[in-house]
């Protein structure tokens, strides 16, 4: 039975022996890695943004 995989960002069929796999290719691949470091994805963690002073203040 053969098994069909797909690529996650453009839904293009892919198969198993892609190089860039599960991504049917580099730039797919790349705006994936964008994806996590833009915070579209939910990252469960324990890092927080914190904001509680401002940066003008620092500067004078
Ligand atoms: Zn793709």
């Amino acid at each position: 039975m053969k098994r069909l995989f797909f690529c996650p960002i453009c839904k293009s069929e892919l198969g198993r022996e892609a190089v860039d796999f599960p991504f049917c290719c580099e730039r797919c691949r790349l705006i994936d890695l964008g994806n996590w470091s833009d915070g579209s994805y939910a990252i469960p963690s324990d890092e927080q943004v914190v904001e509680d002073e401002e940066p003008n203040r620092l500067l004078n």
